[in-house]
């Protein structure tokens, strides 16, 4: 039986009265796993309605930031607790591979932990101003925070929003991504068993045009965080001038990752490969750019090649498969629609390159790990973010070569740089501009840590005490320590 999705509002599951219901797939055998609902306008008017009551009433906000932890501590039990079904949700909707799915799970727990954590910390600045002036600078929450994610990640990109919106003490709207609105189903079940107030967190489940829309508009929201394309990006940052609304953006990436001649040949090739084929090349930080000095270049050619070539595309539920399914059809389409477009360009089709057949995977939506060499900086599969299992592979000679083709993109989200001086890796990754790099590494983060973008991959910063500022409003409280009259008319 296929489960009917509904939207959650004021801790009520309220059901769809349209009738058009959008079938939920699963991108690895195309079957329906479930029915959602499309929300109109109105429907998402009244969820935001009702996250502006409740945080006006102070049900939520006027909690002690301790009180609000042991709430944000019981999420990451309850998530914990059920994080199999999690993980396998994930995987039956996205069509990721289980241990990637049961990363994205863990670290949602952890998500909820570390903003419990930092919730009973000093929050805060003092000075002491001349003419006996106590200046407090305080955080306060903003108020209602629209949340909007993609399908990638659709449970961590959520969590990642959620946590720190709650934890700054705001109510909340989630629209999860169309395709993907599972998991985020199943944590609203979770947080519904906790002590969250009701009506703090809302779910409505729709379009982006609709639902996406009218949050981004709405004068009751004070802060949208949005991840997802850049273009969508630009829409929700004209919607929100209409209260001048807080806009906080993660957006797309053409990440380079630089691999000098001295760079430990088998280290770069194992992250250079990490770093495009995690989650089949959907990941807004993919290493989707390989710059490799002239000396390494075709050797090191030859042994990625080797490598992606053994990398095993299959069911995301089967324990053998490394690299899941494409999520969507259309996304699908897509992909393949650009690997056509570089092979038009004159770009070398290293490896693979084609949808994946064999045993089983015919239904589904497998692309094979496609290596692309002999590219150069005009070549759209080099400008465009492709998202998906495609990477292309350029030569550079020098450090100063490296560094201009690098940052040759209108993007700046991550990067990273392979070598084993140091002094070299260091002086270059600080000229890459994006905000998420690594030295002799890929993907590796952690929570601690500020996520998000230069140029057009973004504003504002994710997870860390960053992220945490998203959802707050900073006030300046001025105490005269030795009241008198200032006398300025005297
Ligand atoms: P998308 O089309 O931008 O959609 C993202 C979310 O925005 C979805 O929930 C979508 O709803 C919604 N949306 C669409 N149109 C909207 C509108 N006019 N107003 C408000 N919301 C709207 O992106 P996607 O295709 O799902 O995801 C792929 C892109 O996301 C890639 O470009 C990737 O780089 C980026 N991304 C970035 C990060 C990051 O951390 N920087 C992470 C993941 C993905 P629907 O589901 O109805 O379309
Ligand atoms: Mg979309």
């Amino acid at each position: 039986m296929t489960k009917e999705l509904k939207h959650y509002i004021n801790g009520q599951w309220v059901e769809s009265s349209a009738p058009n219901k959008l079938d939920i797939i699963n991108p690895a055998t195309r079957e329906v796993i479930a029915k959602a609902p499309n929300a109109p306008k109105d429907v998402t008017v009244e969820a935001i309605k009702v996250a502006r009551r409740t945080f006006e009433s102070g049900i939520w906000s006027d909690q002690s930031p301790q009180e609000r932890a042991a709430v944000l501590l019981q999420i990451a039990d309850v998530i914990e607790e059920n994080i199999d079904e999690l993980r396998d949700l994930e995987v039956e909707n996205n069509g990721k591979t289980k241990r990637e799915a049961q990363s994205d799970a863990e670290e949602a727990a952890s998500t909820f932990r570390y903003y419990a954590g930092l919730l009973n910390m000093p929050n805060g600045q003092t000075y002491e101003a001349p003419g006996d002036m106590q200046t407090l600078i305080v955080k306060e929450p903003m108020g209602v925070a629209g949340l909007i994610v993609p399908w990638n990640f659709p449970l961590l990109m959520s969590v990642w929003k959620i946590a720190p919106a709650l934890a700054a003490g705001n109510s909340i709207l989630l629209k999860p991504a169309e395709i993907t609105p599972m998991t985020a189903v199943k944590l609203f079940e979770l947080m519904d068993q906790t002590d969250l107030p009701k009506g703090v967190a809302n779910l409505v489940l729709g379009s982006g045009s609709i639902v996406g829309q009218t949050i981004a508009e709405s004068h009751d929201v004070d802060v949208v965080s949005f991840t997802g394309s850049t273009g969508v990006g630009r829409l929700i940052m004209q919607a929100a001038t209409g209260n001048m609304k807080k806009v906080s953006l993660e957006l797309g990436g053409k990440s380079p990752n630089i691999i000098f001649d001295d760079a430990d040949l088998e280290t770069a090739v194992d992250y250079a490969l990490f770093g495009i084929f995690m989650g089949s090349g959907q990941v807004c930080s993919s290493g989707s750019r390989i710059l490799v000095q002239e000396g390494i270049y075709d050797k090191f050619v030859e042994k990625y090649v080797e490598k992606a070539k053994g990398i095993r595309v299959g069911h995301g539920n089967d324990e053998r498969s490394q690299m899941g399914a494409i999520v969507s059809e259309k996304h699908f389409e897509s992909i393949l629609n650009y690997i056509e477009i570089g092979k038009e360009e004159g770009a070398n089709l290293a490896l693979g390159g084609n949808r994946v057949v064999r045993d089983g995977l015919e239904k589904g939506f497998f692309i094979e790990p496609t290596v692309f060499t002999h590219v150069t900086s005009d070549m759209r599969i080099v400008r465009e973010e492709i998202f998906g299992p495609v990477v292309a592979i350029q030569k550079f000679t020098d450090e100063e070569e490296a560094v201009k083709i690098a940052n040759d993109t209108e993007y700046g989200l991550a990067g990273a740089v392979f070598s084993t001086d140091q002094n070299k890796a260091l002086r270059v990754i600080k000229r890459v501009r994006a905000g998420i790099t690594w030295v002799n590494a890929y993907h590796l983060t952690n929570i601690q840590a500020p996520w998000g973008g230069y140029k057009q991959s973004g504003i504002g910063r994710s997870l860390s005490t960053y992220g945490l500022d998203e959802y707050q409003e900073t006030k300046q409280i001025n105490i005269n320590l030795a009241p008198e009259p200032v006398r300025w008319f005297d």
